[in-house]
């Protein structure tokens, strides 16, 4: 049997954009300034406050943050730095820009967070940090997480490429629970400026390091140059990167940040609705929120058990068949050419069951539940 021709193909991803973030992007082109400048200023001042971190910078990606951050941290040629696999590849390419080697840790396969208890024995003498990815929206055990850090002396920085507004132990990812929290704003995350990124930090002096080498180093910014009334000469103390968010990123970035409450009730409420059909399913696992933690839901992802009736690539086909897209789960870094070693296949038996038995679902603000529906029903009788 041949499946109908699908009259729309239901997305994995949408970003979502109004008048207001057209309207935005309108006044920074006619404003003459596009490069970073005020509105990157004022993006950073509202970041900052939204997730009660007192300091925000703005840069160009979340790979260029976790760089930073790495580099701040006085991460450097020889230290190693562990890491979940389970997890979008920049991560572990942070770590190596840094000059460092990702160490990979195994996860909890309830959550999909790395599992402390794997922790300890991955630590050598060279490891210097400990890189927490919180997974797809859901906040990674920060406190078992610190627990062991501390004792052992190490540094904790966050992967929170794709958690703004998620929460552990009710407070806001980024605060940050650690030294500094990472976040992306491409347009597969919650909040988007096309590309973006943000790190948050309470230490005002990682915080002046941060922006001075996003943008070469350079020891005053355009703007203060711009705007001073005397000659300023600037230097440059040290080799930094052009790391630069620009004023039309964050022109769109205020405005999304004024409509997260709302994105994120959304996406909760859609996670919720997927949540109620599909867990009397036998064959599949939904999403597990422990008590302490709240996701965004970044993705909506689910397992198939051992004994499911078809394959994951099967129930991807069969649902793109349908006119629906799906995503493979996370991916295992340890997988990719330039991070294959021959143990880590037998060192990580988590992250390998579940990198095949998963695949991330359409969910987008603008998804109408009569859509949402179509794909439920479609997962119901693909059996
Ligand atoms: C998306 C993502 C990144 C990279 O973010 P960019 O802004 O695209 O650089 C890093 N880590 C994780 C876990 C991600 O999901």
């Amino acid at each position: 049997m041949t499946a109908p021709t699908p009259l729309k193909t239901i997305p994995v991803a949408r970003p979502s954009f109004g008048l207001d973030e057209e309207k935005a992007v309108l006044e920074v082109l006619r404003s003459g300034w596009v490069s970073q400048g005020a509105r990157v200023a004022e993006f950073e001042r509202q970041f900052a406050k939204y997730v009660g971190a007192p300091y925000a910078v703005a840069v160009s990606s979340c790979t260029a943050a976790l760089h930073l951050a790495l580099v701040v941290s006085g991460v450097k040629p020889g230290d190693e730095v562990l890491c979940p696999s389970l997890s979008f590849i920049a991560t572990a390419n942070a770590i190596v820009h840094a000059g460092a080697c990702p160490v990979f840790v195994d996860i909890d396969q309830a959550t999909y967070n790395i599992d402390p208890r794997c922790i300890e024995s991955a630590i050598t003498p060279r490891t210097r940090a400990i890189l927490a990815v919180h997974q797809i929206g859901l906040p990674a055990p920060l406190a078992e997480i610190g627990e062991i850090a501390s004792r052992l002396g190490l540094l904790v920085i966050e992967d929170a490429a794709c958690a703004i507004g998620a929460e552990y132990r009710s407070r806001r990812v980024g605060l940050p629970h650690t030294t500094m929290a990472c976040f992306s704003f491409h347009p597969r995350k919650v909040l988007t400026t096309g590309e973006g990124g943000m790190v948050t930090t309470a230490d005002e002096q990682v915080a002046a390091r941060l922006r001075r080498l996003r943008q070469h180093a350079m020891t005053v910014s355009d703007l203060t140059r711009h705007s001073s009334q005397t000659v300023v000469t600037e230097s440059y103390d040290e080799v930094g990167y052009n790391y630069r968010m620009t004023d039309l990123q964050a022109a769109v970035g205020l405005v999304q940040l004024q409509r997260l409450p709302e994105m994120l009730a959304r996406r909760r409420s859609l996670a919720a609705r997927y949540s109620s059909q599909l867990c009397s399913l036998p064959w599949l696992v939904v999403p597990h929120e422990p008590v302490d933690c709240r996701s965004n839901f970044q993705s909506y992802m689910v397992r198939l058990k051992d004994d499911a009736p078809l394959s994951r690539d099967q129930l991807m086909q069969t649902l793109l068949n349908r006119g629906i897209s799906s995503r493979r789960g996370i991916m295992a870094i340890h997988r990719e050419s330039p991070y294959r070693r021959n143990d880590w296949e037998r060192r990580l038996p988590a992250t390998n069951a579940v990198t095949d038995a998963t695949l991330i679902l359409p969910l987008f603000h603008n998804m109408t539940e009569e859509e949402q529906d179509y794909v439920i029903d479609c997962i119901q009788c693909a059996d």
